[in-house]
């Protein structure tokens, strides 16, 4: 029997959390069209990153291995584009293979995408309007939003592909990413309602190490004026100030959301038009969660939850089934391998994660992960202020070192810090609001995470 081998087609926002989608159970939004693939296809509740931050998780999705091995820890390294990707990889296969929208991995000779018969990509993070695009041609402007042209390109590249072959797409949106800028369709979307408000909006950071309290990074008084797009009004108490300031963030976050989401859906559209949709695998997912007014704060970088997890849908409907839910925990580590698997190409050695094709046909692997390590290396940037640390989730609890110092972490200051941990039972307190590191009845579970993060860390090779 010969099986055809899929074709993948690779949808990937940036910021996206999957708090804001109705196919997660979101309060503040619905996102039709990405609903669309969870009742199609697996939804994935815990999908984690390994590092909450663009350029190093994107890294990490087209290699397969961790931050320290690809040498894009933070958003100054630049990747190296001779690295095996499963792009690449798929490519010397017989896919074809194409990249459109946000890199973000560097630009020049090695930074360049590679592995791809086409690409054509926003310089760094790109503009939402009119956006400035690089192709090996150079460098040219696009008129329209940058969702839309995204794809555009997108549909146009699969009208002229080779129908006699498989191929791989790579759908990279910019959006929903700050400076949260909609476009005309969705700019007058919630105009009229009031957004509901996290229940960690207003967070004392109590209870929890310095690194909380000392990133600069809360909807209350960090937002610029790029972000807020108009003046905050006069007369406003500090605690209505924070209410308007976050009405202001998250309906431009919702409005960009709300065109990747038509957007998804014009490509959904596509490939049933084109009978494309029983043989395409389709994958949805962001490179990292975002804080969404959750603990006072935009922006990512932190290993709790809201920043750690991502949104990840999955169709195919030759191998999995129609509505189903998979909560073991996979990783931005595992997309490479996935891909190879799906497309018959032998993974290479120096991947450090695991397929999740397995998972996809509802057959769990008996010694499948039951915990997962985090490391986050840009210390103390002088804009976001958060701490470099690292850590373990298991099913039940997370541990966080806060360990410090910006050791080994290009970009990073001179500023020292103790180092401090956290303990979190994500059970009994799943907003992360109580540290339990110092709690005796805590003790052996801490001893148990202490020794698990040592094994994680000498398994991925990582010894801070
Ligand atoms: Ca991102």
């Amino acid at each position: 029997m010969t099986q055809t081998l899929p074709n993948i087609v690779f949808v990937m926002t940036d910021d996206h959390a999957s708090h804001a989608m109705s196919a997660y159970g979101s309060r503040i939004n619905t996102t039709p069209h990405l609903d669309r693939l969870a009742d199609e296809g697996m939804r994935f509740d815990n999908c984690f990153c390994t590092n909450a931050l663009c350029t190093p998780s994107r890294a990490t999705i087209l290699t397969g291995m961790h931050s320290h091995r690809t040498g894009v820890t933070t958003l100054a390294t630049h990747f190296d584009s001779r690295l095996p990707t499963f792009a690449g990889m798929l490519q010397e296969s017989g896919y074809q293979t194409a990249l459109f929208g946000k890199w973000h991995l560097g630009h020049g000779g090695v930074h360049d995408p590679r592995g791809f018969d086409e690409w054509e990509v926003l310089p760094d993070q790109g503009d939402y309007h009119d956006p400035e695009m690089i192709s090996p041609a150079g460098r040219h402007v696009r008129e329209g939003y940058a969702t839309d042209i995204i794809t555009d390109l997108a549909l146009d590249w699969l009208g002229r592909r080779d129908e006699e072959r498989p191929f791989c797409l790579l759908v990279h949106h910019k959006a929903p990413h700050r400076p949260w800028e909609p476009d005309e369709k969705h700019a007058h979307m919630y105009d009229d309602v009031d957004i509901p408000e996290p229940d960690t909006l207003r967070d004392d950071y109590a209870g929890r190490s310095e690194a909380a309290a000392a990133a600069a990074m809360r909807v209350a008084d960090d937002l610029n004026p790029r972000d807020l797009k108009e003046p905050v009004p006069d007369g406003l108490s500090a605690d209505e100030e924070l209410a308007w300031k976050y009405q202001r963030y998250i309906k431009d976050y919702l409005r960009c959301v709300a065109s990747v989401d038509d957007n998804v859906g014009r490509l959904l559209d596509y490939l049933d038009d084109a009978g494309l949709t029983e043989d395409t695998l389709v994958v949805y997912t962001s490179d990292q969660g975002f804080f969404l007014g959750d603990h006072g704060w935009y922006d990512k970088r932190f290993m709790y939850e809201e920043s750690l997890r991502m949104p990840l849908l999955i169709r195919y409907p030759r191998q999995i089934a129609a509505g189903s839910v998979n909560d073991d925990i996979v990783l931005n580590l595992d997309f490479a391998q996935t891909f190879c698997d799906l497309a018959g190409v032998p993974d290479l050695p120096t991947m450090q994660g695991r397929s999740m094709v397995p998972l996809l046909r509802g057959e769990r692997p008996d010694d499948w992960r039951t915990s997962m390590y985090y490391r986050y290396w840009m210390h103390d940037d002088s804009i976001h202020h958060a701490r470099a640390h690292y850590g373990v989730r298991t099913d039940r609890y997370k541990l966080i070192c806060y360990y410090g110092e910006g050791k080994g972490a290009p970009g990073s200051s001179d500023r020292r810090f103790d180092p401090e941990w956290e303990l979190f039972d994500l059970e009994h307190d799943p907003m992360e609001l109580r540290s339990v590191y110092d709690e005796p009845d805590y003790a052996a579970v801490r001893k148990d995470l202490e020794v698990e993060l040592d094994r994680l860390q000498r398994e991925a090779g990582d010894l801070p």
